[in-house]
């Protein structure tokens, strides 16, 4: 029987590149957990409506939701974005504003698939709602720009816009239906016209250029409140040293957005694919979904498109931290179980072989483990309560035996690494190198790794929490 695949468009992160996926969660959590955002989960499934209230005008809503009937017959759909589900959870727990929240997760779409654009993809983002202020539009777009930057993708650029008030932006949907009315487009782009003049803006194809380029730009439909709010912004981003573009037919696809928008775009992805994630204000949307009138701003940022965009650019690769032990238990394989655990319990990191495989065999493990010391434990050893310990590199010094009780120290204080944040070892841990020559320090965070406080738990599909098979089921038959 051929194996079962991945369905288009949905892939599996293998180790290596999941290693990444979270170091990337971990830089972001630490630059809007430093400017004082919360972390929010959501489910992936909601009611339909929620979803719905995006914009009725918009292909994610339209055309790609997965969305279905449940077994209790309501109609729901896996999200294909955060920020209806953020403002949900406002509407629905009504926190005090303002409330600054941050999440990590995986969107669903029915999209073609191609570079860049799968149909389960990952966003980490903001959402600020109960704030009106335009000096908060230059904050939330100012932690996008250190997030990219504390990645250090170089090549990253931003455009911003302003779409004016509900009626600037109205006015401006009526011109636009009206230049468009008279002006050549291609068959796509007049389907488009019908239902979201504004999205015309947004094609790249040929026979539309023309039409686009002299089309108007929502600058001459700003009222002075709303042109006041964007040059407010940009003066905020400028005294920040952010460089940022105005981009007059810049759009964005979803229906909510009013006053700034903005995108993130990379330098290298097919033109379809460069945003790498963009964001704005929706002063309306908690309130089309049952909330009181809220302002809100946010951003999501596509997990996939930021990792290629570091690809092409050569940053933040994977990451290169070996493991510190690798025990080789040549008397039976009991002897590792004790050396490993005592290991991490001290907070160093310890693999081993398994099996009772013989020594060639799990020194050559060993080595492809790529761990710096080998421990070994033989029937010498064994009988005098010692191992050896023997480094993995040439330069990293001679093999020594080792009595068990000092193993801790002796890796430590040879890996530089300062224990002191780590659980209390079970044999004794002796005072290892400063902080101040190279010693790593255990427990503590660092930017670009993700750590216990600030790691984000992977909501991907299927690995969300919820009841196992044997949790009761309090839902009656009646009431599904
Ligand atoms: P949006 O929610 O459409 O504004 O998208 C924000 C960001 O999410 C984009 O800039 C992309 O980086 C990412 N994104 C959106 N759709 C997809 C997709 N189908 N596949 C991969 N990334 C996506």
């Amino acid at each position: 029987m051929p194996a079962f695949q991945t369905s288009p468009g949905m892939r599996d992160l293998l180790p290596e590149q999941s290693a990444r996926w979270r170091r990337l969660q971990g830089v972001f959590a630490d630059v809007v957990g430093a400017a004082g955002y919360g972390q929010i989960m959501t489910p992936l499934l909601e009611d339909i409506g929620v979803f719905a209230r995006i914009g009725d005008a918009t292909d994610v809503v339209t055309k790609e939701m997965y969305d279905f009937r449940d077994r209790g017959d309501r109609h729901v759909a896996l999200r294909p974005e955060m920020t209806a589900s953020v403002c949900r959870a406002y509407a629905q727990h009504r926190p005090t504003p303002p409330w600054k929240v941050w999440y990590s997760g995986s969107n669903f779409r029915y999209e073609k698939p191609q570079r860049g654009r799968f149909r389960q993809f990952d966003q980490v983002g903001v959402e600020v709602l109960g704030v009106d202020d335009a000096h908060l539009d230059v904050e939330v777009i100012a932690l996008a720009h250190e997030f990219y930057r504390r990645l250090g993708l170089r090549r990253v650029t931003l455009v911003v816009n302003s779409l004016g008030e509900p009626e600037d932006r109205a006015r401006y949907v009526e011109a636009l239906r009206t230049h468009f009315a008279g002006a050549q487009l291609g068959e796509q782009s007049r389907q488009t016209l019908e239902r979201n003049p504004l999205r015309v803006l947004d094609s790249k194809r040929d026979v539309d250029v023309e039409a686009i380029s002299t089309a108007p730009t929502i600058g001459e439909f700003l009222s002075d409140a709303a042109a006041e709010h964007f040059e407010t912004v940009r003066s905020g981003l400028d005294r920040l040293g952010i460089e940022a573009t105005v981009e007059a037919k810049l759009v964005r696809g979803l229906d909510y957005y009013r006053r700034t928008i903005f995108e993130f775009q990379g330098g290298t992805l097919d033109s379809a694919q460069n945003a790498l994630g963009g964001g704005g204000r929706y002063d309306g949307l908690v309130e089309a979904l049952g909330g009181p009138p809220t302002p809100g701003i946010g951003f999501a940022l596509g997990v996939d498109r930021t990792l290629l965009a570091c690809d092409d650019e050569g940053v933040f690769g994977p990451d290169e931290r070996p493991l510190d032990a690798f025990v080789v238990d040549v008397v039976g394989g009991g002897e590792a179980v004790e050396v490993t655990a005592a290991l991490r319990a001290a907070g160093l990191s310890a693999d081993r072989a398994y099996d009772g495989r013989s020594m060639k065999a799990q020194m050559k493990l060993a080595n492809r483990s790529g761990a710096s010391h080998a421990v070994i434990v033989g029937p010498d050893e064994l009988a005098s309560g010692t191992v050896v310990v023997k480094p993995m590199s040439r330069d990293s010094g001679e093999q020594r035996v080792v009595a068990r009780s000092e193993l801790v120290g002796h890796l430590a204080a040879s890996l530089r690494v300062d224990l002191a944040g780590a659980a209390s070892p079970s044999i004794g841990a002796p005072a290892v190198a400063g902080p101040d020559d190279g010693a790593r320090t255990r427990g503590t965070a660092t930017s670009g790794t993700a750590t216990p406080g600030t790691s984000t738990p992977d909501a991907r599909a299927g690995d969300t929490a919820g009841p196992g098979p044997s949790a009761p089921d309090d839902t009656k038959d009646d009431e599904r």
